[in-house]
């Protein structure tokens, strides 16, 4: 049955082609994928499935039923675009100004709408059910995974797979990790208000720029001296609005950042830290601060004896697309895949999709990947998909 499944997938690559590349050129950002959802909505129509729209928001749950007892695995692809203008000169770049598929999901979505399609043809075969996640919202938070798991997409669901295609990793590698994958992420926002004055009468004014700038070095000192050395996090001020005039001392700024780390407690650690800086900068500067604090997705874990099986089952499917099934080191970015793993053993692989020529990270306006890793995805995935259901 896993030749079968192999050999109809390469069979439909070239209309996997064709509709990665229609999503390519018709981008829609997180929370607005209405067309995109219609569109996968409608290819579900003629087949025989359970299709439910609307999970919480533009999500949608389609159902593939074997008709035999067995577990219930969810497969999970997520579908919206980024804010970014496509340089890449591509035939098929974006129709929609400052929209792009710059991460890749254009490229899930259409392995996962035919490698469904190949379940739902070989169902006969298989037992147990399997629940196809086609998520929206998946790079801005609070992230459409969550307001899916808090609509029920979860219910009767035993675990979840998924997988990315990463353009720095090479095509034809599938590469996996167990327990912490991928970092967790918290957004912060402070005002320090102060009160405004002239440059040449700093003791009538209470500078805030000054606390400010206290702020941003005192931060960094929670990764080196509030952390465990062996635990990784990060704290980034991204955004700092000191701009004004040379002479005059502003009345208020605004720090934005972002924290990354690789445990939920390290997680805990910084934002304790960051309120105790806070706090302190009210003391030290007699300013008044409010700091806005959003905890977002959480760190990624991976089951290890589930990933162990699905390295396992992929590997000796030996599937003449995929040179080497590797375990590979902790990815930086987050990922809202981390809410299904909270929710139930899961496991979120990497499919190598490094183009020939130059290679653009992730969220580049340049970012491109080998169409074949689509394949190999739709591979991997249905084949450890096959032999979990029929485990
Ligand atoms: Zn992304
Ligand atoms: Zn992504």
């Amino acid at each position: 049955m896993n030749e079968k499944l192999i050999e109809r997938l390469e069979e439909k690559y070239e209309r996997m082609v064709e509709i990665r590349r229609y999503l390519h050129q018709n981008p829609e950002l997180s929370f607005q994928e209405t067309e995109t959802a219609a569109y996968i909505a409608r290819f579900y129509e003629d087949k025989s499935v359970e299709v439910k729209t609307g999970v919480g928001g533009n999500g949608i749950r389609v159902t593939i039923d074997s008709g035999r007892p067995g577990r219930t695995l969810a497969l999970r692809a997520d579908f919206d675009a980024l804010p970014i203008q496509e340089t890449t000169g591509l035939p098929f770049a974006s129709k929609n100004e400052g929209v792009m598929h710059a991460c890749g999901h254009d490229a899930h979505t259409a392995y996962m709408m035919l490698l469904a399609e190949t379940l739902i043809e070989l169902k006969d075969e298989w037992k147990g059910r399997v629940v196809i996640i086609h998520q929206h919202a998946e790079e801005t938070p609070p992230g459409g995974a969550i307001q899916m798991i808090e609509d029920g997409v979860l219910d009767g669901v035993d675990n979840v797979l998924g997988a990315h295609v990463m353009s720095n990793m090479e095509t034809g590698k599938v590469l996996y990790r167990e327990e912490e994958a991928q970092t967790g992420r918290a957004y912060f926002k402070l005002r320090i208000k102060g009160s405004g004055g002239h440059g040449s009468s700093p003791h009538l004014a209470n500078d805030p720029i000054v606390a400010g700038a206290h702020f941003v070095s005192e931060v960094q000192t929670i990764i080196s001296r509030r952390l465990n050395p062996f635990e990784a996090g990060v704290v980034t001020i991204g955004s700092f609005d000191g701009k004004g005039q040379f002479n005059i001392i502003k009345d208020e700024v605004t720090l934005e950042g972002d924290v990354r780390a690789m445990g939920d407690d390290t997680k805990q650690v910084i934002e304790k830290e960051i309120r105790r800086i806070s706090g302190g900068l009210e003391e030290t500067f007699g300013v008044v601060n409010e700091l806005e604090y959003k905890d977002d997705y959480p760190v990624l874990y991976n089951d290890p004896e589930l990933t162990a099986k699905i390295a396992a089952s992929i590997r000796e499917a030996g599937m003449p697309e995929i040179a080497s099934v590797e375990r590979c080191g902790p990815q930086p970015p987050s990922e809202d895949f981390a809410y299904y793993t909270k929710e139930l053993p899961s496991c979120f692989i990497y499919i190598g999709a490094a183009p020939e020529g130059e290679v653009y990270p992730h969220h580049h306006p340049k970012f491109n990947i080998d169409e074949r890793s689509m394949l190999i995805a739709a591979q991997a995935i249905g084949s450890a998909a096959l032999s979990y259901l029929m485990e």
